[in-house]
């Protein structure tokens, strides 16, 4: 409603979207949108090209004999296709974007800015040194930030998410155990880990052992001593955990494993809690990745690619992947060859990418340190943590929360669906009914120690007033489910264009590709 004028809502009369069904199966200005495949038309064209006037062809009788089968269609249809599909998009640019564990912050203008200056933008991976060292130089730089503020005397750069970064760890742990001659095959993982962690310890060939949690929603070091013996090739522990809570026995942790000849992997894709305040290098961690992504704000999901750099201890570092940089009488140079690292000392396990990492996602992280400083960079831990807990005690009263009572949390707030008992509604189904709300869900259902997890990260970038309309919602609609009205959750979202799909099916049973429509199903 505008302040002056006529109403811009009708107040009462209206039915609900949910009741309205529209002759163009549109709702208001959200398309129902085809596949191209669908709506494209044979022998329609958006260009005009002459016919080819070669007398031959060259290909050697593998000329495509019947028709390549691409829909066709007119320039403004496409245009309008795939600008109609962006616009479904909910992106931390359009609205608050509480997922827990994924860290949905805002991606500062000024990285993209920096990111798209020619001399990081338009240069080409395989052109002589001599010509990238500015590039270069950067990577340098980017490397120094990551050290200091992990208080680790390595780096390794290329990995390109923070899964590849477990798998990057876990190969110079494997290395490292190699190199003493050693035979190790076993990797403990804290049941509420991501499930990039057992994951990954099982696809290089570990087997994986759960440490359980205590009820204080961290590893229980009994536990994790118990299982400890000489085929233990290491532990990885989240720290800030998958709760949101602070491992306060790391100590204890990094003792223990150091003590059975294992090592110490730290998931590191909560570090945004803690940079600037802890350095993980101070904890005994052996390997670390950095999710650049997650931390230092470039952009991910659909917005772009992660990067995820592996910090490494003394113990670790020789065995770090190729390629590394080096300082020689040329300027930078990137040490790219296994006789060149031995040379150095080191014994490199391979190399993970084919060339150094994700080059525009260094340039948006280092733009993001930089402009910060450290102290701002601290702050943003100390927000993050602050925007965390403001939820956490404004929904505790209304909502469960399993470990609400052992002080605050760092980054993320953690609900399990014990206020949602004998209401008939779910974790999913609140889940869903904020989709109505104008919000992306939360994480649901993880970590899986608690029961029907709702986990909520605002991270730094929210302000008070983002978070008090969010926290209302939830309460209100913490409310309507006590209260019994669970008609918006059963067969929410209604505004959305499709509603409950069969996720499990959707998984078990892909359909990967179009098929035409069979001629007699054409005619019905
Ligand atoms: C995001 C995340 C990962 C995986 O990182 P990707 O960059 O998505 O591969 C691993 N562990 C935790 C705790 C995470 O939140």
């Amino acid at each position: 409603m505008n302040e002056q004028g006529r109403p811009t809502r009708l107040e009462g009369a209206m039915p609900t979207p949910s009741e309205v069904r529209t002759f163009s199966g549109h709702r208001g200005l959200d398309h129902d949108e085809p596949l191209l495949f669908e709506s494209g038309r044979p022998g329609h064209c958006g260009v005009d090209l002459p016919a080819p006037s070669l007398s031959h062809d060259r290909l050697g009788g593998l000329a495509r004999e019947g028709a390549i089968g691409l829909p066709g269609l007119s320039e403004p249809e496409i245009v309008r296709h795939f600008v109609r599909l962006s616009q479904k998009n909910y992106a931390i640019d359009t609205g608050l974007f509480p997922l827990g564990s994924c860290t949905m912050k805002h991606n500062p203008r000024l990285n993209e800015k920096l990111a798209r200056l020619a001399g990081f933008a338009d240069i080409h991976p395989l052109q002589p040194q001599k010509t990238i060292q500015g590039a270069l130089a950067l990577i340098e730089e980017l490397a120094r930030w990551l050290m200091v503020m992990t208080g680790m005397p390595a780096v390794a750069m290329s990995p390109k998410a923070g899964a590849h970064g477990e798998l990057c760890g876990l190969m110079a742990i494997k290395a490292a155990i190699a190199a003493r001659g050693e035979k190790r095959t076993r990797i403990l993982v804290p049941e509420s880990a991501h499930g990039t962690n057992p994951a990954t310890a099982a696809a290089i060939g570990f087997s994986v052992d759960a440490i359980p949690a205590t009820p204080r929603g961290r590893v229980d070091v009994a536990a994790l001593k118990a299982k400890l013996g000489p085929d233990v090739a290491g532990v990885m522990v989240t720290n800030p955990n998958t709760c949101g809570l602070f491992e306060d026995e790391i100590l204890a942790i990094a003792d223990a494993i150091h003590g059975a000849g294992g090592y110490f992997y730290c998931d590191g894709a909560n570090f945004n809690a803690i940079v600037g305040r802890v350095r993980p290098g101070d904890l005994g961690i052996d390997a670390m990745h950095i999710n650049l992504h997650k931390t230092f704000s470039t952009p991910h999901g659909g917005g772009g690619p992660g990067a995820g750099p592996v910090v490494l201890s003394e113990a670790l570092a020789p065995f770090a992947p190729l390629p590394h940089i080096v300082h020689d009488a040329n300027g930078l140079r990137l040490v790219e060859h296994e006789a060149d690292a031995r040379e150095e000392g080191l014994n490199p396990f391979g190399r993970m990418v084919a060339f150094h990492g994700q080059m525009g996602m260094f340039v948006r992280a280092l733009a993001y340190m930089m402009s910060h400083g450290a102290d701002g960079l601290r702050q943003v831990a100390d927000d993050a943590v602050l925007n965390a807990n403001y939820i956490l005690s404004s929904l505790k009263d209304v909502m469960s929360a399993p470990f609400g009572d052992t002080g605050p949390c760092m980054h993320e707030a953690l609900f399990d669906d014990t206020y949602l008992k004998d209401t008939g509604v779910s974790t999913l189904d609140v889940a869903k009914a904020l989709i109505d709300e104008g919000y992306h869900p939360m994480t649901v259902y993880f970590p899986l120690v608690v029961h029907g997890a709702m986990l909520i990260e605002p991270t730094e970038t929210e302000s008070k007033e983002s978070l008090d309309r969010f926290i209302a919602v939830m309460r209100g609609l913490a409310g309507e489910a006590k209260a019994g009205r669970t008609a918006r959750f059963t067969g929410a979202p209604y505004f959305a264009p499709r509603a409950r799909l069969d996720e499990t099916r959707a998984a078990r049973q892909p359909v990967l590709r179009w098929t035409p429509p069979k001629p007699a199903e054409a005619a019905e």
